[in-house]
């Protein structure tokens, strides 16, 4: 594996977060979930938490300018510097610009954005299955479609982005954690 510049992309159930974990132990570069981030906000009841708070509670994204905010701050840590799994941002165009902007400034471009492609109907699946383990207050049925709805309007627009910059793998996220660990692995390769 080379790569240690990573995003990725994929619709809420997908499996992001799973495969961000393993990448952080297999490739020893920290994973960067906003989601995380804004969860850990919340429940220290920062001014950034209670700001998310309502967006999340709702579905809907974090206004731009906060997330950029938060990502940035996280990705000029030191520990960033020798690589990073971005898991949950950008989610908007805006984001993705804001983040190539920082990247370039900071001299270590983004190398691949890999995105788990799921049906639909398997991610709502997977959520409210989620729902009942973790009790995330934002994995009920109709937040889950909402939530759906915003990555399909927001979020899907950047499978066009990265792949007009060559920076593009799609994966196919059906299937077992070790399975599409496996192909991940690949196209890292
Ligand atoms: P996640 O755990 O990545 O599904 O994120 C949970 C929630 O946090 C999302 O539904 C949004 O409300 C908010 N959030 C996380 N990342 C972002 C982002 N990049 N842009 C806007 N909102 C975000």
């Amino acid at each position: 594996m080379s790569a240690t510049r990573l995003l990725l992309l994929g619709p809420p159930g997908a499996g992001k977060g799973t495969q961000a974990a393993r990448l952080m132990d297999a490739l020893g570069v920290p994973q960067i979930s906003t989601g995380d981030m804004f969860r850990a906000a919340v429940a220290d009841g920062t001014e950034v938490g209670q700001l998310a708070k309502g967006y999340m509670d709702r579905g809907e994204l974090v206004p731009d300018e906060v997330v950029i905010r938060v990502a940035a701050e996280r990705l000029r840590k030191d520990d960033a510097a020798k690589g990073f799994i971005l898991d949950g941002f950008p989610r908007t165009t805006a984001q993705a610009e804001a983040l190539d902007s920082l990247l370039s400034e900071l001299g270590r471009p983004l190398e691949i954005c890999v995105a788990l492609v799921c049906s639909d109907d398997e991610l709502v699946r997977r959520l409210l299955k989620r729902a009942g383990i973790e009790g995330r207050a934002d994995d009920n049925e109709d937040i889950i479609r909402n939530r759906m709805r915003v990555y399909h309007a927001e979020t899907a627009p950047l499978l066009d982005y990265y792949r007009t910059r060559g920076l593009l793998a799609e994966v196919d996220g059906l299937g077992g954690i070790e399975e599409i660990a496996g192909r991940i692995a690949e196209v890292l390769a």
